[in-house]
């Protein structure tokens, strides 16, 4: 713990510090029922999701020139990012990408803490966006959420239960086919749907897990998935510093909080409502604009209360933004208590400060980390060809006194046209024999076979010589690889 951080453990302000909003003391789930969050923000935050989930149930089925615009297949080691396929061998451009990303994730949360979460994370928009709306649209919003939780097992209840359940469960379903799209592909998913279920176990088998994994995350696990699973989340410590832009609650304004209720407000005439809690107020105090009515805890959707600073639990959604805005204008005062500024903005009462040291030193790492990605992409091989020694047999001997050897071959085509190619041995000399035909691989697609190289014993080293091959498209050289060739001891 930092040292500079001096806390009394009978300090009730911070008595935060040492509690999960989501666990009691007895250690069990502390049940939250965020209330229906409204207003400016979360209107942008809803027009946003919905253009995110148009695109993450999108992307899989459409296709760009043949292919899908993602397909992240780890079984085949086949990824397709916005139509442009990368293999096995493209691994360190891919390697190279996710490094970028990452970086790019540091700079980002060292600028704008964990904005991500809130608006763009899939968890985020699935719970927020779509379960707990459908929660409330079947529930209610918090006071009869509760309600029902509390009452006996009536008709009321059964009805409203089984419904929101029903939803959620094909709605996880829906989730799942589409996760699964996104690994084995659209087409495969399609015959898994369509064909006998007997020939498709294993699939039917993923689809189901799935479901049932995204109907716990979403009906039961829900918030937890953020402030306890997630690693990017857990991260967030070591990524904030005291410039980093995060919800935050203006201290230096808000404080001292003033106990106000909804008894005693006075109508102003613009409107707006003023609350008027004299007696308990302390005549001898200042009072800042906080009137402490907790409405930025109700809808948290993980109860922490953002007054006091920035947690590990806030993912940033701004639902307290738009509760206490709506406060603001109810008492009359300028919006913008909890609104985007970083801790030092608010403590000196300056301009958030976005060139620190730090952003920069990562914003040049990011340059060249990308500026690497891209040089890779861009000089990448048209195509590719992959040869390996047949595994497990050793050298022939042919009557003419020379020697053969089996290679297995690999050609990736990585371009938008079909390609003629051919496979030639370039050093030594000898002869390559295809067993089968190699005329011409498709557009973002492989091919592969079979082949035997002949050498004369004058051109071969004792035990194992080195053998390269070129790969040629129309008459053109377009890529080299290196193999070797194995033979007796004296050839
Ligand atoms: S503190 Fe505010 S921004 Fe953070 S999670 Fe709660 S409601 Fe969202
Ligand atoms: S909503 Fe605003 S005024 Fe109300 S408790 Fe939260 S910070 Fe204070």
């Amino acid at each position: 713990m930092d040292p500079s951080i001096n806390i009394d453990p009978g300090d009730a302000e911070q008595a935060y510090r040492d509690k999960v909003s989501t666990i009691t003391s007895e250690g069990k789930r502390n049940w939250l029922y965020p209330r229906k969050p409204s207003g400016r923000l979360y209107n942008a935050r809803k027009i946003l999701s919905y253009v995110l989930l148009g695109f993450l149930f999108a992307a899989p089925f459409i296709k760009i020139n043949g292919q899908p615009i993602i397909l992240l297949n780890i079984l085949e080691r086949k990824f397709v990012l916005f139509g442009m396929v990368f293999w096995p061998q493209d691994f360190f451009i891919f390697a190279a990408g996710m490094i970028a990303l990452i970086v790019f994730i540091v700079l980002f949360t060292a600028v704008f803490g964990r904005l991500f979460c809130g608006w763009v994370c899939p968890q985020t928009i699935f719970m927020e966006m779509l379960f707990r709306r459908i929660e409330y649209w079947i529930e209610g919003d918090t006071p009869d959420q509760k309600r029902l939780d509390r009452s006996p097992w009536n008709r009321e209840k059964i009805v409203k239960k089984t419904l929101k359940t029903g939803i959620f469960f094909g709605l996880s379903f829906l989730i799942a086919n589409v996760f699964l799209a996104y690994i084995i592909g659209a087409d495969a998913l399609w015959q898994i749907v369509t064909d006998d279920p007997r020939e498709h176990i294993p699939g039917l088998a993923a689809i189901t897990i799935f479901s049932f994994v995204f109907f716990g995350v979403f009906a039961r696990f829900r918030e937890q998935v953020c402030t306890v699973v997630c690693p990017y989340g857990r991260l967030q410590s070591v990524l904030v510093d005291d410039n980093s832009i995060a919800v935050t609650y203006d201290f230096s304004r808000g404080e001292d909080r003033a106990l106000l209720n909804k008894r005693n407000r006075e109508k102003l005439d613009d409107g707006s409502t003023f609350f008027t809690n004299t007696d308990k107020l302390d005549p001898a105090k200042s009072y800042g604009d906080c009137i402490d009515c907790y409405q930025c805890v109700k809808v948290c959707p993980t109860g922490i209360d953002i007054r006091d600073g920035i947690q590990l639990e806030c993912v940033n959604c701004t639902a307290c933004i738009d509760a206490c805005d709506e406060i603001m204008v109810k008492t009359g005062r300028p919006k913008g208590l909890v609104r985007y500024a970083s801790y030092n903005g608010v403590k000196e009462g300056v301009q958030n400060k976005l060139f620190t040291p730090r952003i920069v030193g990562y914003s040049v790492i990011f340059a060249i980390v990308f500026s690497l990605f891209t040089y890779f992409l861009v000089t990448r091989h048209q195509a590719e060809a992959l040869i390996l020694r047949e595994p497990g047999r050793t050298f022939n001997e042919l009557p003419d006194g020379g020697y053969s050897n089996f290679y297995n071959y690999k050609v990736f085509n990585k371009t938008l046209q079909d390609i003629p190619v051919e496979i030639r041995l370039l050093e030594p000399a000898g002869d390559i024999h295809l067993l089968g035909e190699l005329v011409s691989v498709g557009p973002h697609d492989r091919t592969e076979g079979r082949f035997m190289v002949f050498l004369n014993r004058n051109d071969m080293e004792p035990n194992r010589t080195p053998i390269e091959f070129g790969l040629f498209a129309n008459g053109e050289l377009i890529h080299t690889t290196r193999s070797m060739f194995i033979g007796p001891q004296n050839p």
